[in-house]
């Protein structure tokens, strides 16, 4: 059930990254930035659609959380870059967030907040509220679209979950990163939901332990594509 189009999705989540990029702190780390932009710019340039260049901003945060927006937005926090240890574990969750996008979950997510919410008339009014601090439904807008802004924080689902993993693992390998590096990157995510701050990441979404046996067993059909892609040059070296 989609109440809201692309257009309108694109438009919410410019809308909402403008938004982001006012309240929160931009990082000045130029290694960062480059770093980050590397990992995601080798992701975004072998989508199957949404082709073009993203706009990718790193935030001083130090939660550990990355997202991305319709309209070609990805977002990362700096306190990511510590659990993903390496860029073939950035790229696993660059690529998951993406591959939301790519599977159109928000507008499937924000079609649904337009139900509770009252309905098909509610959704120029959630269209619009996206990027608008003063609009009450602004924090529902955002959580729609995965960022779990003003205390409002909607899970994905679980079939959202497996979807993005699958497609996330098919662009890393396709972009010429290690598949295999998705395990651990799991593994330290679930590591550091043990600690004192447990990442922001894990508030909209399951716990890693459940999506580990999905990607290992497709593992074995991902390592051959990143392999062709390599043959084929593309070998990221994001550091
Ligand atoms: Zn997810």
């Amino acid at each position: 059930m989609m109440l809201v189009g692309d257009a309108e999705m694109d438009k919410m989540g410019v809308e909402a990254f403008e938004q982001v990029k006012k309240e929160q702190k931009l990082s000045k780390s130029s290694s960062a930035n480059a770093y980050v932009t590397c990992v995601a710019n080798a992701i975004t340039s072998v989508l199957p659609e949404n082709a073009g260049v993203w706009e990718v901003r790193v935030f001083e945060d130090e939660t550990a959380n990355a997202f991305a927006l319709p309209g070609r937005k990805i977002g990362v926090h700096t306190g990511l870059l510590k659990v993903a240890k390496n860029q073939d574990q950035l790229a696993t969750v660059i690529g998951h967030e993406v591959g939301h996008v790519i599977a159109r979950h928000g507008a499937e997510r924000v079609s649904n907040q337009i139900v509770v919410q009252g309905g098909a008339q509610m959704a120029a009014a959630m269209v619009g509220a996206a990027g608008n601090p003063a609009s009450p439904l602004n924090g529902i807008a955002l959580a729609a679209l995965g960022l779990g802004a003003q205390g409002v924080v909607l899970k994905y689902s679980r079939t959202h979950e497996s979807e993005a993993d699958l497609l996330g693992l098919d662009y890393m390998a396709r972009a010429g990163f290690d598949p295999r590096e998705s395990i651990p990157l799991w593994q330290n995510m679930e590591a550091a939901s043990e600690g004192a701050r447990p990442p922001e990441f894990l508030s909209t979404h399951p716990s890693p332990a459940t999506r580990i046996k999905d990607l290992q067993a497709r593992i074995p059909q991902a390592a051959p594509l990143a392999d062709q892609a390599r043959a084929q040059g593309r070998r990221p070296r994001c550091r």
